[in-house]
């Protein structure tokens, strides 16, 4: 039996890969982790009985401990409880769907101690690529995409050599305000930002998704997970989310995935790679889509997906600095504390101001995060 653990197993990714489990039967869940939603995780501590479960919070910990004495799972907390259920001695798959590059330390931890990563936590990849895939590398663990473009890209490569692999085709939806100018997305609200025409995820990508962002660090996330340059990823907006993304070969063959909107694919492929399994849900029916489209994604409106190129070409720390700018911005953006089109020039501003190096150590990255972090509250 298949041994998993889930960090993030109350969002959107983690309760997606909780009923692929449930559905197959036949994966044991040995660890949970959760940031404060602790009404599911003790539902999911009684029907998955993981060995461990952490909380983010201290007091949280303490409560749901008391709530859960009847289990045999024990409570943990804080950092140290993350990385605790990241390297449990029998897991085999370690699945990230935790958000925000709080997940460095322990995807670290976890590949340390040899456990193949299901990473959806591309915040992780895309400000520390540079340690965590040579690390996989030496310790022989795979890293697993369930980003659906990633995990497209992914069944693309199957079977051919790396090496005639030409471009990557990022595909991306274009989200809520796909066609509007700067003008038009003055007075956005959270409200029109948190829908999303095809995919239902956690607020951060959601937001991320509708300010292309999200498709920025997707770019990033490509470059570390097939060794690519970010110039060689285009992005071709494709509204319809039916094409997942493809790979362009030497010979100018295009091998594409196609699929509905459902992140149990991406997920069940990489928790059984290489098995294809019988996934329930709707098929793809062509003679109903009639005709997909395609467009070149506007990145003078949405800039921020100007900068995360800029950001993956010069590397060193400025991935980071246009991380986590972007994540303090989104956060303010859905406290109400900035407007819609602060995002962007937040991150730009950060990424003027400053001064890249080159190979950040993992201590480095987590000073350069509070650095920026610090910058962007000493402003308002
Ligand atoms: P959600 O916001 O839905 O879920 C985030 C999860 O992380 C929750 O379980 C949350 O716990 C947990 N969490 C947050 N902070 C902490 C913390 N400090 N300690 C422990 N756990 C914490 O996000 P998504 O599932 O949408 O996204 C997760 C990741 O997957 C992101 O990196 C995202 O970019 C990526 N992804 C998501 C996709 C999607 O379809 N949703 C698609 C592709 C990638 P709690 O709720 O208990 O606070
Ligand atoms: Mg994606």
């Amino acid at each position: 039996m298949k041994k998993i653990a889930v960090l993030g197993s109350t969002g959107s990714i983690g309760t997606q890969t909780l009923e692929v489990v449930r559905e197959n039967g036949d994966i044991q869940v040995m660890g949970l982790a959760a940031g404060s939603n602790t009404d599911l995780l003790e539902k999911q501590i009684r029907e998955f009985h993981p060995v461990k479960a952490a909380v983010w919070s201290k007091e949280k910990a303490k409560e749901l401990r008391v709530r859960v004495a009847d289990t045999d799972t024990e409570i943990i907390s804080g950092m140290e409880g993350l990385i605790e259920v990241a390297v449990m001695e029998d897991t085999q798959i370690l699945v990230t769907a935790i958000v925000g590059m709080i997940g460095i330390r322990p995807t670290i931890e976890a590949i340390k101690a040899g456990k193949d990563i299901a990473l959806a936590n591309k915040e992780t990849l895309v400000t520390a690529g540079h340690l965590i895939m040579p690390l996989a590398e030496k310790t022989g663990v795979s890293i697993l995409p369930v980003d659906s473009e990633h995990s497209a890209i992914f069944q693309s490569l199957q079977g051919n050599d790396r090496r005639t692999v030409k471009k990557i085709l990022l595909t991306a939806s274009g989200g809520p305000f796909r066609g509007k100018k700067q003008e038009d997305l003055l007075e956005i609200r959270v409200e029109d930002a948190l829908k999303h025409p095809n995919w239902s995820m956690g607020a951060k990508i959601t937001i991320d998704s509708s300010t292309m962002v999200n498709k920025g660090l997707e770019v990033i996330e490509a470059k570390w997970l097939f060794d690519v340059e970010v110039d060689d990823v285009q992005v071709v907006v494709q509204p319809q989310s039916i094409i997942h993304s493809m790979v362009e070969y030497e010979d100018g063959a295009v091998i594409a995935q196609l699929g509905t909107p459902d992140m149990k694919l991406p997920i069940q492929y990489a928790l059984y790679y290489p098995e294809r399994r019988y996934l329930p849900g709707e098929r793809l029916d062509f003679w109903n889509i009639g005709k997909l489209d395609f467009e070149k994604p506007d990145m003078e409106t949405f800039y921020g997906l100007k900068l995360a190129y800029e950001a993956g070409k010069r590397g060193g720390s400025l991935p980071t600095v246009f991380n986590a700018a972007n994540e303090l911005a989104v956060s303010m953006f859905l406290r109400r504390e900035a407007k819609y089109l602060e995002i962007s020039e937040i991150i730009e501003d950060c990424m003027m101001a400053h001064k890249n190096i080159e190979n950040p150590t993992l201590e480095q990255i987590l000073e350069i995060e509070a650095e920026t972090y610090e910058r962007i509250n000493s402003r308002r």
